[in-house]
């Protein structure tokens, strides 16, 4: 059996970037296990720490601020690229510098229903921006600390906040050939090119009239602010897929507050997609999903417990209903046959014993 994620921890210190993956996944309702992201993006596990236990006792403390720079001390975006491909998606890059039009290029993005897997914490961090709920941004981030806070709504004031959705990253092109031991040399500014940063030029080693003297300029990349905002937006390959970002205000109801609807979710989804694998068969007649569970809920629950006498019926029932909110909140149809019931009873009896019995 697969092991499905759900919306959940990240499992290790560098392991942001397969888990927002896997997040993105579930938005557009294609559950890919981390397992197969980490393999297909080429992360190296358990990196980030043998690196660590290297810089013990080590060098300098730019060596300590390699660990997380360094590609394999986390997950680039070339590797993040990489797994959404092996996982049947298209994307797009957003890099901006400037503030508004990195706001009207997400905005854009999310109101096509594309989650956008960010860049956040100057480049320490990744995390998907899933779309919004009235003006705010629902963002779904793995990292521990936010456990009780797996989802998080941020006014665009908020999402740009150092202190909280801190979306943020530096611009390369003045902060990768930055001098560490010089003080002259700002956030922001590149060496001048005409004196080499000597702010000198000429035999009369006269002020360099292009940089006045100062041996630095504006980068002209960012436009001096050395910030850069950058994300990936993702989009299902077939249009006619499932998703649940036209549904995201009933979807964040229900898994808000609710840490085994989270954890399960994905397993929920691969077990729904399994029994209702023909939904866009044509000619088939197909009903809502939800209310097909609602219709059979006595029959479901009373061949359970029959099942399974050792599980609580209330337990079995509590169970059932997530199985219906995932079917709603990506308004979910399937064909019905003589079958469904089987398969469905099947499926669900399957994952019952792998978590409670297993
Ligand atoms: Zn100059
Ligand atoms: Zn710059």
């Amino acid at each position: 059996m697969e092991d499905y994620n759900g919306f959940e921890e990240q499992d290790a210190f560098g392991t942001c970037g397969p888990y927002s993956v896997a997040h993105a996944s579930l938005l557009l309702g294609r559950p890919t296990p981390v397992k197969k992201i980490k393999k297909s993006a080429g992360y190296k596990e358990g990196s980030v720490r043998s690196r660590i236990v290297e810089f013990i006792g080590g060098p300098s403390m730019d060596a300590f601020k390699n660990i997380f720079n360094d590609e394999d001390g986390g997950t680039s975006p070339d590797q993040i690229k990489r797994a959404l491909s092996a996982a049947g998606f298209k994307f797009k890059v957003i890099q901006e510098f400037d503030i508004s039009s990195a706001k009207k290029k997400l905005d854009d993005e999310l109101l096509r229903g594309h989650p956008v897997i960010t860049n956040v914490d100057f480049d320490d961090h990744w995390n998907v921006v899933a779309g919004k709920i009235g003006n705010k941004y629902l963002v779904v981030d793995s990292w521990p600390d936010s456990a009780s806070e797996r989802f998080l709504l941020w006014t665009w004031k908020e999402l740009l906040d150092d202190d909280e959705g801190c979306w943020n990253s530096s611009c390369e092109r003045c902060n990768d050939d930055a001098d560490p031991d010089s003080d002259d040399r700002e956030y922001g500014e590149v060496w001048c090119n005409r004196c080499d940063g000597s702010g000198e030029v000429g035999t009369e080693f006269g002020a360099c009239p292009k940089c006045n003297g100062t041996g630095v300029l504006s980068c002209p990349r960012c436009n001096g602010n050395g910030e850069e905002y950058y994300g990936i937006s993702v989009t299902p390959k077939v249009s006619n897929s499932l998703t649940l970002t036209g549904n995201l205000k009933e979807f964040y109801n229900y898994v808000a507050d609710d840490k085994d609807l989270q954890t399960y979710w994905g397993e929920m989804l691969a077990d729904l997609l399994v029994v209702f694998a023909d939904r866009n068969a044509d000619g088939a007649v197909k009903v809502a999903v939800s209310d097909w569970i609602k219709q059979n809920r006595l029959s479901i629950v009373e061949s359970l417990s029959y099942w399974y006498q050792e599980l609580q019926r209330t337990q079995i029932e509590r169970d059932l209903d997530c199985y219906l909110k995932v079917a709603k909140a990506y308004n979910m149809l399937g064909p019905i046959t003589n079958e469904t019931i089987i398969d469905f009873v099947s499926c669900f009896a399957a994952s019952l014993y792998e978590w409670y019995l297993y």
